[in-house]
Order: structure tokens, then C-alpha cells, then sequence
């Protein structure tokens, strides 16, 4: 008999360790919560370790990416108090070494062709949670809530993997309370989709203003309406959730008088899919407990802010494959060699998106203004390079991105 696991949730997280799995020989099982699958999402910057780890799932032909093409003089403007938009560097502006840029529900809906796939699909079970999760010495005892039937069994696997996001069912259960992991970032996010770019600016463009304590950004595709990311710092985070989510965030940003976050919030109050949550991040010194793992956001959420997390739950999803794979019949040598080759990655990203916090909101007056000055310097640097780049070969173009089309230059 093959080597059942159970997989709790339908996320990127979830889905690559189904594909990996499969791949080593093993029969996975997905539950998931909702009663579909989520699509559509906020922007996500996919690094190389992510498409690369999509490489190796065998998905990197499904993933569907939206770069704007790119042009001299850049797709990023900053708006700073006196209104007049400044290039800024922005995240794309690197050469094929860079992002792709992409919908959450590119890089899901690339992982489902394969979850799917005719040949060999994966079973899943939408609107199923766990309710117990019991180890023994043959297996995991996992009791099931089915909430389309209203039906509750039990059902036992190999191994379970907790891919349910940063407030998992699966860590809180078998390692303990939320308090325990999760570390308080004392900051908001609330992303959404935008019907519509802000007004003078090209669909491509991508806009940040940055202040102290507060920021808001939308993020431009090649063939995609633009999605925004209100961003900011707060002491207390109960209150954010108490009342209004509109008035909460026009309270927070009352006073920036700038067009751009006039036309986010007024797009706030008809977006039908809003993410409105509060920063946190995972920090475990184990992942795994005997034959339980944690993997994605549920193990060791590295925010927002790190831009990491997709890239993340990707690769952590193929290295449990193949560590799988290459320690058959020994799950702990499995799961140990799986975390002892994950882990300086996970902690190196942790580490420094304490940094990359300041490029997304700025702590102080003084960081609105350093960040300014070093990402214009950096931006000259990368600018001068491609551009001397593009006149030498021309400019490689990712699947799926479009033509520059802007009123800006
Ligand atoms: C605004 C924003 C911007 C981001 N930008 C980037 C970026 O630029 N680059 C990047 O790499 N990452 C980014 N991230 C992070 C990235 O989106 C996440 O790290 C990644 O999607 C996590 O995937 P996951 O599968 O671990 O968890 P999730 O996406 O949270 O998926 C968990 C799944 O489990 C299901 N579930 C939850 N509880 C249960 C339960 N009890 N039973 C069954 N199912 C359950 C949920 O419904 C969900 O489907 C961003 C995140 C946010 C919020």
C-alpha cells in the first residue's frame, strides 16, 4: 500500500506539497475550508527561488506572469508631499534575476492544472476541516468535519502537513496556541483589487506614497486591473478590527490629501474581495512533531513586507517531495534533512524583512527621507545598466507580459 498524507489547505503552500508528494510516490489528500477554490488575489512578486521550485514542480509552464514591459525611465512613481510623481526604483526594474510579477491566483491556478492533472489527480475535499488530530504508533488519527454534509469520520494517514496559513488549525493543535509563534509586527495591511488605476497614470504604472508610519501603493500589470496595498503602523492592533474597516483606514489616512489614496479608499468601498489584516510573523524552532509538518505561512509567515512567502511556500513544498523521496521508509531522517536544508533560507528571509518593512512604510520622517535618497541613487545605478543593456540586446520579455502602454515618461 503507498503512503497516505493528509494535506490541510488548498493554498500555494498546500498545493506544491500535494504535487511533491505525488511525485515521490505518495497519495496525498487535500482539505480544504472554503467551499471553492479562492482565485484572483493581491500582486505577488515571484523571486527566482520561486520559479525555480515551480521548475521543479513541474508547473513552471502553467504560471502565467504579468511584467510590464520595461522602458527607460521606469513603470514607478513615487508622490511625495508636493504632489509632482518622482521615478522611483521599483521591484520589476531588475533584469530576468528579478520578480515576475503575478496575481496569488497565478501562481494557485498554475499548481491546480497539475493538482487536477487527468492522469493522476489529487483528491479534494472542499468545506473539510480537522477537528481532532490524534499521533500513534501506525499513523496520524485525523477526525474530519465535513461542513457541505454535516457528516464527521475519522480517517488515519501517513503524515499530516499543515499548509493553513498563518492562523493554522494544524500548529495550533499539535504545537500549541497562536501566541506561542505568531510575533506581533505592531502594523496593518489591506490589499485589494482596483477597478480602475488612478486617474493621469498608465495601467502599467506602479505608485507608491510613502509617509511616515503609513503608506499606501498600487501595483501595475501588463494585462491586468491594478491591485493596491494599504500599509500601516499602529500600537494597537484590537482596535483596528473594532467598527468600520472603511472608517478605520479613513481615519488612518486622513490628512494625505494625495489623489492616488483619495481614489484607493473611495475603490474600498465597492471592492468585493478585501484582505484587511494585521502583520504578523511565524517564528517556530520545530516544524515538524513526529509525523505532523508545518509548511507556508502556517510554519514561518515571513509577512508581506518580505515579499517572500509565495516564493517560500513553493520551494518549501518541493524540498518536502524530494526529501521524501530520497529517504524512503524514514520519514524523520526525511523530515529532518527537509528542515536542516530549508531552514538558513527561512531565517535569512525572516531576518531581513525587517529591512524591506522600511522600503513598503516607513517607520519615521527621517526613513521617508533616507529611503528617497537611497532608492534614487539605486535607481540611476539600475536605470544606467539596463538601458545600456537594451541598446546592446534587446530586452527579454516574460510569458505573458504585454506592451508598455503609458501617458508618463
Ligand atoms: C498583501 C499581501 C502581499 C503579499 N505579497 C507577496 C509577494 O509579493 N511575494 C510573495 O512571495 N509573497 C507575498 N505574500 C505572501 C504570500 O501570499 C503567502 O506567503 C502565501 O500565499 C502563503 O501561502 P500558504 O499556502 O502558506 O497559506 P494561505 O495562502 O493562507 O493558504 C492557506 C489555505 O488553508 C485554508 N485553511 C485555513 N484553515 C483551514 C482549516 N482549518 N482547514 C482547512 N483549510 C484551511 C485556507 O482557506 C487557505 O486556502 C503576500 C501576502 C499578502 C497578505
Amino acid at each position: 500500500m503507498g503512503k497516505r498524507a493528509l494535506i490541510v489547505g488548498l493554498g500555494i503552500a498546500g498545493m506544491s506539497a500535494a504535487i511533491g508528494l505525488r511525485r515521490a510516490g505518495w497519495t496525498p489528500v487535500i482539505v480544504e475550508r472554503a467551499a471553492e477554490r479562492r482565485t484572483g488575489g493581491y500582486f505577488v512578486f515571484l523571486f527566482p527561488q520561486g520559479r525555480e521550485a515551480a521548475a521543479d514542480l513541474g508547473v513552471a509552464g502553467h504560471l502565467h506572469t504579468r511584467n510590464p514591459a520595461w522602458k527607460e525611465g521606469g513603470n514607478t512613481w513615487a508622490l511625495y508631499r508636493r504632489g509632482e510623481p518622482k521615478p522611483e526604483l521599483g521591484f520589476l526594474d531588475q533584469d530576468q534575476a528579478g520578480p515576475a510579477a503575478v496575481l496569488r491566483g497565478d501562481i494557485e491556478a498554475a499548481l491546480w492544472q497539475s493538482v487536477t492533472d487527468a492522469e493522476d489527480p489529487v483528491e479534494v475535499r472542499f468545506a473539510t476541516t480537522p477537528a481532532e488530530i490524534v499521533q500513534g504508533p501506525d499513523g496520524v488519527r485525523v477526525l474530519l468535519d465535513d461542513a457541505g454534509s454535516g457528516a464527521r469520520y475519522s480517517e488515519t494517514f501517513d503524515l499530516v502537513v499543515g499548509a493553513d496559513g498563518l492562523r493554522s488549525t494544524v500548529r495550533r493543535m499539535v504545537f500549541g496556541p497562536h501566541e506561542d509563534y505568531m510575533t506581533d509586527w505592531n502594523a496593518m495591511v489591506c490589499a485589494f483589487q482596483l477597478k480602475e488605476h488612478v486617474p493621469s497614470f498608465a495601467p502599467t504604472d506602479t505608485i507608491v506614497v510613502p509617509r511616515a508610519k503609513r503608506a499606501a501603493w498600487v501595483f501595475g500589470f501588463a494585462d491586468h486591473a491594478p491591485t493596491t496595498l494599504l500599509t500601516y503602523r499602529t500600537d494597537d492592533i484590537q482596535k483596528q478590527f473594532s467598527g468600520s474597516r472603511t472608517e478605520q483606514l479613513r481615519s488612518v489616512y486622513a490628512g494625505m490629501n494625495d489623489p492616488a489614496v483619495r481614489h484607493i479608499l473611495d475603490s474600498l468601498e465597492t471592492a468585493p474581495d478585501v484582505l484587511f489584516d494585521s502583520v504578523h510573523q511565524v517564528k517556530m524552532p520545530r516544524w515538524s512533531s513526529g509525523r505532523v509538518v508545518l509548511l507556508g505561512d502556517a510554519a514561518w509567515c515571513l509577512t508581506t513586507y518580505s515579499g517572500m512567502g509565495a516564493s517560500a511556500a513553493l520551494r518549501g513544498g518541493a524540498a518536502l517531495g524530494k526529501a521524501v523521496r530520497e529517504h524512503p521508509g524514514d520519514l524523520d531522517a526525511a523530515l529532518d534533512a527537509w528542515e536542516t536544508g530549508l531552514r538558513p533560507f527561512i531565517t535569512e528571509e525572516q531576518r531581513i524583512a525587517k529591512i524591506k518593512q522600511q522600503r513598503f512604510v516607513p517607520s519615521s520622517t527621517p526613513v521617508v527621507v533616507l529611503r528617497r535618497l537611497v532608492l534614487s541613487v539605486a535607481r540611476r545605478i539600475v536605470h544606467r545598466r539596463r538601458a545600456a543593456e537594451t541598446t546592446e540586446r534587446p530586452a527579454p520579455v516574460l510569458t505573458g507580459a504585454g506592451p508598455a502602454s503609458g501617458n508618463r515618461s
